[in-house]
């Protein structure tokens, strides 16, 4: 994809065509922003860009350069990922290290991008900082991230930062409908559940998420039985997924109750009932709930027996 096809990181994709124009791009980045909001394909990009045959301010996608970086198969640029979110080793820099030092095999520019960058153990940030004090000439190193807290400040200060930002939800919503021809609710539905994050919403496109959502609602919340009978609890991060989107509903209701318009409703199709669920709860009712729904989602993610978690969530619900 070309810098002109990414939706909605403009900001961004502006200042680095600057830098290609005036040649001034070299050394170390690092992209932050939330989760699935294009900073990797922004890299990608720019990896092809400023290695495309065609010489100009975006990948032309056609040339063989290009082609092959799509491919993951350029000699001269590499994306070091650590595998299921576990750390990034020391040997990958090592490697790093290796390859930067090395005159190019075809490329112009020598491109290496570390995705998750968070996740690099101390010892592998700290041989990487020695590479970013110094970086070979036409190398770029881009690290990306979506939790910059969590990385070495020393990193931080060797890197020219790039901030990325979610999607409008109402955006996202327009390029689900116009690009990726989803029906109307289903997009609505997923641009606001994935809070803007277009990595989010695709990946939950093609399931059948509004079946998926409408069954944990009926199944927990209408029954107000307090319970997850119809559903799976065999997995953790799925039980976490039945409170997000537990927390849809009940923030819905809260925010009917407050008077916002209807289109900022999740729930879209669902407004009816949630207009006369509105009366059975308070703003306490509504605070107690969704505040135990966060504590769920956090014991869950502290390993706490998933059983006692809907339990002691069940006791608040059935109030
Ligand atoms: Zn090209």
């Amino acid at each position: 994809m070309s810098f002109s096809a990414i939706k909605g990181q403009i900001g961004p994709i502006n200042i680095l065509k600057k830098y290609i124009e005036q040649s001034c791009l070299a050394g170390g980045y690092l992209f932050t922003g939330p989760q699935g909001i294009g900073k990797k394909l922004v890299a990608k990009t720019l990896a092809k860009t400023v290695n495309c045959l065609e010489a100009g301010l975006d990948s032309c996608d056609a040339c063989i350069s290009c082609k092959k970086i799509d491919n993951n198969q350029h000699p001269d640029v590499h994306i070091i990922e650590a595998e299921e979110a576990c750390e990034i080793k020391i040997e990958y820099i090592r490697q790093l290290q290796k390859e930067i030092n090395l005159k190019p095999y075809e490329a112009k520019v020598k491109v290496f991008i570390i995705d998750d960058a968070h996740n690099l153990t101390a010892e592998a940030s700290n041989a990487l900082l020695k590479i970013l004090e110094e970086p070979p000439k036409n190398s770029l190193i881009i690290l990306i991230s979506d939790k910059q807290a969590l990385l070495f400040k020393t990193i931080i200060s060797r890197c020219k930062i790039l901030k990325f930002a979610a999607l409008k939800r109402a955006e996202l919503e327009i390029i689900l409908k116009e690009d990726y021809s989803v029906e109307k609710n289903l997009a609505h539905f997923l641009a606001y559940f994935s809070e803007g994050s277009f990595g989010t919403a695709l990946k939950f496109k093609d399931r059948d998420i509004m079946r998926e959502k409408n069954k944990i609602i009926d199944s927990f919340v209408l029954s107000r039985k307090g319970g997850f009978e119809n559903l799976s609890i065999q997995n953790r991060e799925e039980v976490s997924g039945y409170f997000n989107i537990l927390a849809t509903w009940f923030r819905d209701i809260y925010l009917i109750k407050v008077g916002l318009p209807h289109s900022e409703i999740i729930n879209f199709d669902r407004r009816d009932e949630l207009l006369r669920s509105m009366s059975e709860f308070s703003f306490s009712d509504l605070n107690e709930i969704l505040s135990s729904i966060s504590e769920s989602i956090l014991s869950l993610g502290q390993n706490m027996n998933v059983k006692l978690v809907l339990h002691n969530f069940s006791s608040i619900i059935q109030h």
